[in-house]
This record gives structure tokens, C-alpha cells and sequence, in this order.
């Protein structure tokens, strides 16, 4: 356990809080990095690292893992101290102002400001929920992390929305059979994902939700699956089912670190100030009016999160960095 005092710390090593962390560097803070997973990359590394992701500006199509891989590479310019494995579960202004961060673990950190990028909190996905679920565990994915092993199989996805619909198409050009298994009938998706998946291979099945698994050998061979319209069931072959019955989030006891919560998170002003001063907010934590929950509106929340953090330390202190270009760490 270290008393090391330092400028920021960031909770939450998703995207918002690496890209943070470079932006503190480039303030010339001290900066720590704390996160509860065991490695960096938030959603992206946890729920789509295969995932091509196409809505940031200036790079047309990366994968989750590309991208949270070049995250961390910049991230780690300007070497920030990174703690993986920590959630932290209580946060105290002590009498001098700075503040003393404690993990779950019971590991104590020293910051004399912090910014939140914890996204929507800790994330657990939801578990499917039918008889011998328990026995395939080898063969239901809540994430895709490899979509080879996919190939030439049949496979089920079970679930509604984006996430489901993503991945039923995505695995479709090397898959047998996808199979899309929607308890409702409505898809909760974006419009052009929809009509792109009704034009695929993939077989709809909606109104079905799976109420059992079998096979043999802890080798999944079929999923039943059970129509709430007709109250009948049909089975299909399956070597492998994808859950997306989406993710219980979990703010923890951040309730009690003392800032304003709204109800998709923690509210911010312009400045990314929250209502404690000293602490600051950005990504997906934060909440204010017209908030978008994408990883270029994160990015750009980041840095302001910084300045105001910097400004808080040093009131005369520049409002923003100097331009990567002209940073003196970067001339030759
Ligand atoms: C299936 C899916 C697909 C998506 N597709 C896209 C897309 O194509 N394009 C796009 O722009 N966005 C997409 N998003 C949204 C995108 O993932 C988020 O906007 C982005 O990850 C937000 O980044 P963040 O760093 O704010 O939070 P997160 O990525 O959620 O990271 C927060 C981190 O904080 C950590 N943490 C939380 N609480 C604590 C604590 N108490 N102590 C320590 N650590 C803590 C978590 O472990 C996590 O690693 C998608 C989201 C999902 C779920």
C-alpha cells in the first residue's frame, strides 16, 4: 500500500478514462488509474472486442480489441500508475482537501482530485435462465471474444436487442445456421439493423424464449424452445448459443460519495464539475441534458473533465492543454 499523493485519479480504465489519462499527462498531472476489472478497456474489451465499431470520428471501422489496444498504448505516454483488479468502494474529502479512495480489496489511494469514468458502474450480464443451463457452460457465451470459434457451427443467439442483433449477423457469413431467439416481437434495435437481419440467413424466431438445453457430455446438442403465443415448444440443433439478455449495472456505494445522482448517472455541469468540488465526471457516468452514451462524446468529455481538475489544483493554469502537435513531449 502506497500513501504516494497524486493530482487525479480516474476511476473506471474504459475508454473515457484511458483516453483521460493521456490528456492528464499532457496537463503534466500526476495521474492513477484504478479499475475493477482485470484489464483495461471497459465495455468495449468486456461486452465486443470483436465488434467493428464504426461511429468514431476519423476511423472508419476498428475492432473493440484494436481499439481499446491503441487506447492503452496512448493512455500509458506519459506513464500513469494503472490498478486493475480494484473496485473502489468508498470515497472520503479528508480535512485537507484531498480525498482517500478505498478498494474493495481494502487497498487505500491518495488523490487530490478524482474523475469519474466508471460508465454506468460495474457491469454482471444476465445469466440465461433454463433447465441444464448449468450443464453446457463451454458452449453459452455472454461475450464474443473470438468469432473463428463460430465457424461451421450452428448457433443460437438469444435476445433483442442491439447487442443480439449484432452478433446474430455478425457470426452469419462463417456460421451454419444463427438462429435468433426473441422472447418479444418488436426488436428493441436500431431500424437499419433490423431490416439488414431480416434480409440475412439468420432464422427469427420470435415470441420463443429457450426453456431447456440438452445433450450429452456437457456437449450441447439442442435448445428447446418454448412459443408464449401458441404455448408450444420446438427444438433446434445448437452447438453453441450466444446469451445478450443484457447487464445488471451497478453503481455500488457510489451513492454515498456524496455528488448528485440522476437516474443514467452521476450529474455534471459544463465543466464536468460534480457537485462535490474536486471531483469530476465524464463517459457514460456522467449525466446532463442531451447526453450521448458513445465513445466519441466520452472523449471529448474527458479532456474538459482534466482541464477542470487542473484548474481546481491551479486556478491560473491554462484552460486546455497545448495541441498534441506543438506539445513540447512531442517535438522531436
Ligand atoms: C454491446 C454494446 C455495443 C456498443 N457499441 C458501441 C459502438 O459501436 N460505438 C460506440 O461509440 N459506443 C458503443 N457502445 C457504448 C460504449 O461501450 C460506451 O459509450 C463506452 O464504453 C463508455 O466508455 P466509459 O469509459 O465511459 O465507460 P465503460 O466502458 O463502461 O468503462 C467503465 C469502467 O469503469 C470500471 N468501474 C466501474 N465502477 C468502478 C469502481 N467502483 N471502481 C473501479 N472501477 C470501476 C468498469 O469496470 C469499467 O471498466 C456500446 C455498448 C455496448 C454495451
Amino acid at each position: 500500500m502506497s500513501n504516494e499523493l497524486y493530482d487525479v485519479t480516474i476511476i473506471g480504465a474504459g475508454p473515457v478514462g484511458l483516453f483521460a489519462a493521456f490528456y492528464s499527462g499532457l496537463r503534466s498531472m500526476k495521474t492513477k488509474i484504478i479499475d475493477a476489472e482485470p484489464a483495461v478497456g471497459g465495455k468495449v474489451r468486456y461486452f465486443f472486442p470483436e465488434k467493428i465499431i464504426r461511429d468514431i470520428g476519423g476511423i472508419p471501422a476498428i475492432s473493440g480489441a484494436n481499439l481499446v489496444a491503441n487506447l492503452k498504448e496512448q493512455a500509458e505516454t506519459f506513464h500513469p500508475e494503472i490498478v486493475c483488479n480494484e473496485r473502489v468502494v468508498n470515497v472520503v474529502k479528508l480535512t485537507d482537501g484531498t480525498f482517500q479512495l478505498t478498494s474493495q480489496n481494502g487497498s487505500i489511494h491518495f488523490s487530490k482530485t478524482i474523475v469519474i469514468a466508471t460508465g454506468s458502474g460495474t457491469f454482471e450480464v444476465n445469466r440465461l435462465e433454463a433447465l441444464h443451463a448449468e450443464n453446457f457452460p463451454e458452449a453459452i457465451y455472454y461475450d464474443v471474444k473470438n468469432m473463428e470459434q463460430f465457424r461451421d457451427k450452428v448457433v443460437a443467439v438469444s435476445g433483442g436487442g442491439n447487442s443480439a442483433i449484432d452478433w446474430a449477423q455478425t457470426i452469419e457469413p462463417i456460421a451454419r445456421e444463427v438462429h435468433l431467439i426473441y422472447r418479444g416481437e418488436d426488436f428493441k434495435a436500431h431500424e437499419e439493423s433490423v431490416k439488414a437481419l431480416k434480409k440475412s440467413r439468420v432464422q427469427i424466431h420470435i415470441h420463443h424464449e429457450i426453456s431447456e438445453l440438452t445433450g450429452f457430455n456437457n456437449q450441447l446438442s439442442a435448445t428447446t424452445l418454448y412459443c408464449k403465443q401458441t404455448k408450444t415448444t420446438k427444438t433446434i440443433s445448437t452447438d453453441a448459443l450466444i446469451v445478450n439478455h443484457g447487464v445488471k449495472v451497478d453503481l455500488g456505494t457510489m451513492a454515498e460519495w456524496g455528488f448528485e445522482l440522476a437516474d443514467f448517472g452521476i450529474v455534471v455541469d459544463d465543466e464536468m464539475k460534480t457537485t462535490v468540488p474536486g471531483i469530476f465526471a465524464c463517459g457514460d457516468s456522467a449525466s446532463y441534458s442531451r447526453k450521448i452514451r458513445i465513445i466519441a462524446a466520452g472523449l471529448h468529455e474527458g479532456p474538459i473533465a482534466i482541464n477542470s481538475a487542473k484548474k481546481y489544483l491551479e486556478p491560473a493554469a491554462a484552460d486546455e492543454a497545448m495541441i498534441s502537435t506543438h506539445h513540447e513531449s512531442f517535438i522531436n
